[in-house]
């Protein structure tokens, strides 16, 4: 990709300031996630959008020189380069604390012996032509004969050979191993590069995209808040009970309060910028209570009513107090 197409890509003139390019970057992930977007082209477009984006980037910071990434053919000296581009996914708990991950897989390319052209020149003479380069062909109901360059050889007359390094196929493919850190707080969309290391005959530099696993109940909202829904029993919330509750680094205990449907849990949500320090996570939590008591609820509940109704009860220096004094001396005053 060139700068021009890049620029093209995010739909931006270069002289756009670096807070454009960002807003634009995030605003058009946002749009083309595969996971929010379902058009067919959507990881193809978020693609082509972040390796602009990088593009952009690797032009303005002054680190590595886009314009001259060296393809698979360099000149003698240097290994052949190559950038393998390919999608990382991490738990959103991977995402939140960092994590290390060891990344395997293949990088097919162009093989170097043939340049892809699956085959070798030998010195000797192609056995088709005997070296001549033509085969004779009859025409004309044979009463001519005409001539026309050797297929197998393609006119040279010298004999080929599969090429022994792809085995005639042109491509060679190299595995690689790699153990890659990824930063706490990374998040879908994000794109790591990572330097450039040898594997077999080449120099591969790796392109990760990350994609974040929905998680069954932890959510991650645009300003990197991390919320949790959780269903706790009723009465224990009335009670002001502890209970566990899920965080990014596993069960711990949280004591409700039945004034309180939303708990906030400082510095245990997701950071705010990678590696940044940690923000808040929002349990909300769901009092559940039995949607038919059974008998024995229902006389403990009556219970519990009846001893507290001494506080429930109206104050005679309140209105409903004195309202229902009223009443009573009302009553008492009119003859039956
Ligand atoms: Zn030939
Ligand atoms: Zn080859």
């Amino acid at each position: 990709m060139d700068t021009q197409e890049a620029y093209k890509e995010l739909g931006l003139e270069p002289g756009a300031s670096d807070a454009q390019i960002k807003a634009t970057w995030r605003r058009l992930v946002a749009a083309w996630h595969p996971d929010r977007n379902s058009a067919a082209d959507a990881g193809r477009r978020m693609q082509s959008i972040n390796k602009a984006y990088q593009h952009i980037r690797q032009l303005r910071d002054g680190d590595g020189d886009a314009e001259a990434a060296p393809g698979p053919e360099t000149g003698p000296g240097t290994p052949p380069h190559a950038t393998h581009s390919r999608t990382v996914r991490l738990t959103l708990e991977e995402a939140i604390l960092g994590c290390t991950r060891t990344l395997r897989g293949h990088f097919s390319h162009t093989c170097s012996d043939c340049h892809g052209k699956g085959q070798r020149v030998l010195a000797q003479a192609c056995a088709t032509c005997r070296g001549s380069g033509a085969v004779h062909k009859a025409a004309l109901f044979g009463w001519m004969w005409n001539e026309e360059a050797c297929a197998d050889c393609g006119g040279d007359g010298r004999q080929r050979a599969p090429c022994e390094a792809c085995t005639g196929s042109g491509e060679c493919a190299v595995a690689y191993r790699r153990q890659v850190r990824f930063p706490a707080g990374v998040r879908a969309g994000h794109v790591l590069s990572l330097p450039t290391s040898r594997h077999g005959a080449l120099e591969i530099g790796l392109e990760l995209q990350v994609e974040i696993e929905p998680h069954a109940f932890f959510t991650l909202d645009e300003d990197s808040v991390l919320r949790c829904e959780m269903p706790v029993n009723g009465y224990a919330w009335m009670a002001g009970r502890w209970v566990d509750v899920p965080t990014p680094e596993g069960m711990q205990q949280m004591r409700l309060s039945r004034d309180a449907l939303v708990y906030r849990l400082r510095g245990q949500g997701f950071p705010a910028v990678p590696r940044g320090p940690r923000g808040d996570y929002l349990v909300k939590v769901l009092p559940v209570f039995p949607t038919q008591e059974d008998p024995e609820q229902e006389a403990l509940l009556d219970q519990l009513i009846a001893r507290s109704s001494t506080v429930a009860s109206a104050d005679a220096s309140q209105p409903l107090g004195q309202w229902q004094r009223q009443m009573k001396r009302r009553k008492a005053a009119k003859p039956a």
